[in-house]
C-alpha cells in the first residue's frame, strides 16, 4: 500500500483479503487461539514466531486496523489501545519510569494534563510544561539529564494552538530523546507529524478517526526512525535485557522499526491490559474508510462557521487557525495545508450569561461533552467541564467565562450558521 495516496490507504490499507476471504475485515471475536503443540505456543511466548495466543496482547482484527493507521501516518508499527488516555499513558510510560522527566507543551487535552501532572507524577515521573510558543532557548532550558521524551499536540484540544513540530523535534533530538505527538485533531489526513521529525504519534481514535461517536479507542504509531541503541544509556527498557520477557533486548531483536511497539505490546499491554475490543476496532475501521472525505467537510464547515462568527457583532473573539487573522494561521499553512479541523472556539458578547443563553437557544447543534463527530455539538466549559472554577480561576486556566467550543459536524454549513444566527438573536 505504501505507494498509494492517503485516500486509497484510508479505504483499503491494512487488510488485503486472499482468494475467497471476506472483503471486510473479519471481527475475530475470540479471546484465545488454538495450537497443535506446546512447542508451537512456546515460540510465540518467546517472540520467536509471530502469531496470536491471547487477545489481551494481540488480535488479528486490531492488528489489521493498526496496520492501516501505521500506513496513514507513514510509520513502521502501530498498536490499538482501549482509549486515547491509554495511548498517551503507554506512549510515555514505555520509555519513562520512576525518577525520569518529560517535557510537554502546556496546551494539551485536559485529560492528558491530569494524567501527566497528577497521576504519572504520583508514579515518580516529573513533567515540565512549556508554552507551545516558547523560544528555542526556553524549550532547551526545560530539559534535564533525566529527560526521556517531549510531548505535544498538533492542534491542541481545546486551545486550538498549532504546534511548531519542527522546533519541538529539533530540541528533542538535540537532547537525544524522541518527540511524541498527539495527532488526534489533525488526523493523518491533515498532518503527518513523522514528515516533520516526530518519532511517535498517538491518537484518541474516539474523535475524527471513528468520527461517528460510536466507539472509544486509541492508537500509538512508531516512525521507526528513533535510534534507541545510539542513546542506550537513556533507554534501558529498550536497550538492555527484559527479565520479565525471557531476557529479550527489544532494540537488538526488533530494530528501530519494531522495538518500541513490541515492548509496549509484550510488556505494557500484558501487564495493564488496556486492549481495544475487536468489535470496536471494526467500527473504527468503518470510520477510517471515509476519514479523508469527512475531514475535508469538517474543515470546510469549520472555516465557514468561523468566518461567519468573525463577521458577527454579537461575537467578541474567534479562535480558528484556518482564519487569516488567527495567531496560528502561518503554522497551520505550513503543517496543515489541507485544512485544520472542525473545532472552533469563540466568545459571546455579554460573557458567561450570554454564552449560556446562546447555548440554550441552539436547536440543531447539541450540547455534549464531545468533539469531532458527524453531528455538530458544543460545550460551554465554564458551566460544564470547568464549572467548579470561578471566573478568575477560569482565566488563569486559559478558559474565559464566555468561551464556547463548537465542533462542526458534517451537516450543511448554512444550516449550522442559521442555527447560530437564531440563537444569537440575529
Ligand atoms: C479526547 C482526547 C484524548 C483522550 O482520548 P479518549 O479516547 O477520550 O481517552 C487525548 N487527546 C486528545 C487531543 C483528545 O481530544
Amino acid at each position: 500500500m505504501s505507494d498509494y495516496r492517503i485516500e486509497t490507504k484510508c479505504v483499503q490499507g491494512g487488510y488485503t483479503p486472499g482468494n475467497g476471504e471476506p472483503r471486510q475485515i473479519p471481527i475475530v471475536q475470540s479471546t484465545t487461539f488454538k495450537y497443535a503443540t506446546s512447542e508451537d505456543m512456546g515460540k510465540l511466548f518467546d517472540l520467536e514466531a509471530s502469531g496470536y495466543f491471547y487477545t489481551r496482547l494481540q488480535n488479528p482484527t486490531n492488528d489489521s486496523v493498526a496496520a492501516k493507521i501505521a500506513e496513514l501516518e507513514g510509520g513502521t508499527a502501530a498498536m490499538l489501545t482501549s482509549s486515547g488516555q491509554a495511548a498517551s499513558f503507554y506512549a510515555v510510560f514505555n520509555i519513562a519510569s520512576c525518577g525520569d522527566h518529560v517535557v510537554s507543551s502546556s496546551t494539551i487535552y485536559g485529560g492528558t494534563y491530569n494524567l501527566f501532572a497528577v497521576t504519572m507524577k504520583r508514579m515518580g515521573i516529573d513533567f515540565t510544561f512549556v508554552s507551545p510558543d516558547c523560544t528555542e532557548e526556553e524549550l532547551n532550558a526545560a530539559f534535564r539529564p533525566n529527560t526521556k521524551a517531549v510531548f505535544g499536540e498538533t492542534i491542541a484540544n481545546p486551545a486550538l494552538t498549532v504546534l511548531d513540530i519542527e522546533k519541538f523535534a529539533k530540541a528533542a533530538h538535540d537532547h537525544g530523546v524522541p518527540l511524541i505527538i498527539d495527532n488526534t485533531f489533525a488526523t493523518p489526513y491533515g498532518c503527518r507529524p513523522f514528515e516533520w521529525g516526530a518519532d511517535i504519534v498517538t491518537h484518541s481514535t474516539t474523535k475524527y478517526m471513528d468520527g461517528h461517536g460510536a466507539a472509544v479507542g486509541g492508537c500509538i504509531v512508531d516512525s521507526g526512525k528513533f535510534d534507541w541503541m545510539a542513546h542506550a544509556d537513556k533507554f534501558p527498557g529498550l536497550c538492555t535485557p527484559d527479565d520479565s520477557y525471557h531476557g529479550i533486548t527489544y532494540a537488538e531483536r526488533f530494530g528501530n522499526e519494531g522495538a518500541y511497539i513490541t515492548k509496549a505490546t509484550a510488556q505494557l499491554m500484558r501487564d495493564f491490559g488496556s486492549i481495544q475490543s475487536p468489535q470496536n476496532a471494526f467500527y473504527l475501521n468503518l470510520g477510517l474508510e471515509s476519514l479523508h472525505v469527512r475531514m475535508k467537510r469538517h474543515c470546510e464547515n469549520g472555516l465557514a462557521v468561523a468566518k461567519f462568527l468573525e463577521s458577527s457583532d454579537k461575537i467578541s473573539w474567534v479562535t480558528y487557525a484556518g482564519l487569516e487573522n488567527d495567531k496560528y494561521h502561518a503554522l497551520a499553512e505550513k503543517y496543515l495545508p489541507n485544512g485544520t479541523c472542525g473545532v472552533v472556539s469563540f466568545g459571546v458578547k455579554g460573557g458567561r450569561k450570554a454564552a449560556e443563553e446562546f447555548m440554550k437557544k441552539l436547536k440543531l447543534i447539541a450540547i455534549e461533552t464531545h468533539v469531532a463527530d458527524a453531528r455538530s455539538c458544543c460545550l460551554h466549559p465554564a458551566s460544564a467541564t470547568h464549572r467548579q472554577m470561578n471566573d478568575d480561576e477560569l482565566i488563569a486556566a486559559g478558559i474565559t467565562p464566555d468561551l464556547v467550543r463548537l465542533s462542526c459536524g458534517l451537516e450543511n454549513a448554512q444550516d449550522l450558521i442559521d442555527d447560530i444566527k437564531q440563537a444569537l438573536g440575529e
